[in-house]
């Protein structure tokens, strides 16, 4: 009797190592409140995010582990073969598609506006985590920082307006990229949007129409152009922020200030924008402003370097979802 061997080829399997480099620690709540853009350039007094304890944030990460929805980096992930479990610092040059299949998307399914939902975090992560935030875009500097960002598999947040209608098809973009898209302005004129509750929320559904045009749907995240610790409103409508703060939230929207900014609005060299960006890393969650506007050269070319001094420090980097901690300004008007 011929004995047949039966020879089992085990095929290649891929282990993708997912693994963010955290560590704890401590947050000293300390605020910065830089100007944005050059119409946001009156902003004084903010305070930073609450600073307390955060137990509940954990859930954060399970939520954003859990899907991906965007075929690029699903396949991006499949050819991933080099990446780095040395740490967390990328070397730009190491960076292309292995650095894709390290980002976490968050699920998106729950991104809408809807006024049932009102859970939101105002919690402090256990886990040093950074949001990048980027105004006024899109514009032509836009393509740059999406190519930035896909370098080093980092997920960020763009809150839109529509000044440049030729680049609006980018707000699809950045979400198919797995960006989070929220609301900014439709016009960013202060002595329109903050002349009455009435006008801001009228401004908001213009916004709000542009973005459901291009992803499909109104997103639940807005920021205020300057801030809602903005002082230039008191101009046009005294008490208008204070309004607004909860108005939104009573429709389903939330917004997100900032506690460290890059200074964009009035920094020229990339080298202040670098430096702007990086000189508060004590807090351990923080939301970044920066610019993607069309004048913002410097701070597309700062990126990498934000990028890499953050990673070096241990951060995570997320977009904002539904889990994210709340960063709100103390309201001046
Ligand atoms: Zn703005």
């Amino acid at each position: 009797m011929l004995l047949v061997i039966a020879v089992l080829s085990i095929s290649a399997a891929v282990l993708m190592l997912l693994h963010p480099e955290v560590r704890i620690f401590g947050s000293s709540g300390k605020a910065s409140e830089n100007a944005g853009a050059a119409s946001e350039s009156a902003l004084t007094a903010a305070s930073g995010m609450q600073d307390v304890s955060g137990a509940d944030f954990a859930a954060a990460g399970s939520a954003a582990g859990t899907s991906s929805g965007v075929s690029a980096a699903g396949s991006a992930a499949g050819a991933a073969s080099s990446v780095s479990t040395a740490g967390n610092v990328i070397a730009p040059q190491a960076v292309t598609e292995s650095s894709l299949a390290q980002s976490v998307i968050p699920d998106r399914s729950d991104f809408a506006v809807d006024s049932e939902k009102t859970g939101w975090n105002y919690d402090n992560p256990s886990v040093k985590t950074i949001y990048l935030t980027f105004d006024d875009g899109p514009s032509k500097e836009t393509q740059s920082i999406l190519d930035t960002l896909d370098k080093y598999g980092v997920k960020a947040t763009f809150f839109v307006t529509a000044e440049d209608p030729s680049c609006q098809d980018m707000i699809k973009t950045e979400f198919d990229k797995g960006h989070t898209v929220g609301l900014h302005t439709y016009s960013h004129e202060y002595s329109q949007i903050y002349a009455s509750t009435d006008a801001y929320f009228e401004d908001l559904r213009k916004i709000a129409s542009v973005v459901k045009g291009e992803i499909g749907f109104v997103p639940c995240f807005i920021r205020f152009p300057g801030g809602s610790s903005n002082e230039s409103s008191e101009e046009y409508c005294t008490g208008i922020m204070t309004a607004l703060a909860q108005d939104v939230q009573d429709v389903g929207y939330q917004y997100w200030d900032w506690n460290v900014s890059c200074g964009d609005g009035t920094t020229e060299t990339t080298e202040d924008t670098v430096a702007n960006a990086t000189a508060d890393s004590g807090l351990t969650n923080i939301v970044l402003l920066m610019h993607d506007a069309e004048d913002k050269e410097s701070t597309a070319d700062a990126l990498p370097a934000i990028i890499e001094y953050y990673k070096n420090k241990g951060y995570t980097f997320r977009a904002l979802d539904r889990t994210s901690t709340v960063c709100h300004h103390k309201i001046a008007n």
